[in-house]
């Protein structure tokens, strides 16, 4: 059922954004006319942020739909403030995780002489080569295309996870979640590494903790530093 609804929404936010396109191309072609002067940028800017003090029945709001030059200016708009947002909650992720180590380490550090502590147990090596694997990209504004994909899995345990990213993957810092779905807003476990390797070839190690995730399907996420979207792969944990 809930797979149901997932895939009717779907379905419904690739017909919204068929729509939408359809309407940018005709108004970015000049084919529409707009009414009214050009409003100022501080107006474009909020219309971007889909600010709430903006009144959809405001006439500026209908002046910037129907014309090329303010249309242009919000589409530019819409993907700075979007890009700003990712790397905010990219950096809010990398600070959780370092909360997370730092509190670790002290419960460690209080807890040495506790060695049925649970938390020594040693992580469980597991390699995931993604170097051939197709992707998901997850993007808000358009609906993830679906692509051949390659399943990947991993126990329900502590595991040291050593990713074999895509080839032609850049270098720097990359975060790698476990999700539920198509969105690292609340990932089951994460961690954030560099990469490492060369070449074609760079590969990204990080610890997860999956031993209270229940077996089935789930998503591997992978996100550059600075990239604008997240990729995703399917997950079967056992
Ligand atoms: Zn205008």
């Amino acid at each position: 059922m809930l797979m149901k609804l997932h895939w009717f929404s779907r379905a419904e936010d690739r017909l919204d954004a068929w729509v939408t396109r359809q309407h940018q191309e005709r108004v970015l072609d000049g084919r529409t006319a707009p009414i009214g002067p050009c409003p100022d940028e501080t107006f474009l800017e909020s219309v971007a942020r889909q600010s709430k003090q903006i009144a959809l029945s405001d006439p500026r709001v209908d002046h910037a739909a129907n014309c090329p030059v303010c249309m242009r200016r919000l589409l530019e708009l819409r993907s700075q403030h979007q890009s700003r947002r990712r790397r905010l909650v990219f950096t809010a992720a990398v600070g959780c995780c370092l909360l997370i180590v730092a509190a670790f380490a002290v419960v460690s550090w209080h807890g040495t002489n506790t060695p049925h502590s649970v938390d020594n147990m040693a992580a469980i090596p597991e390699t995931i080569d993604l170097s051939n694997a197709g992707t998901l990209r997850g993007l808000p504004s358009n609906p993830a295309e679906p692509s051949p994909l390659q399943s990947v899995s991993l126990p329900a345990a502590l595991v040291k996870v050593t990713i074999i990213l895509p080839r032609f993957s850049r270098p720097g810092q990359y975060m790698v979640a476990v999700t539920h779905d198509q969105s690292v807003n609340d990932p089951l476990a994460h961690g954030a590494a560099a990469a490492n390797g060369g070449g074609d070839r760079e590969e990204v190690s990080v610890d997860l903790d999956l031993r209270k995730s229940k077996p089935g399907a789930y998503f591997l996420s992978t996100t550059h530093e600075q990239d604008q979207a997240s990729y995703y792969y399917p997950l079967q944990i056992k």
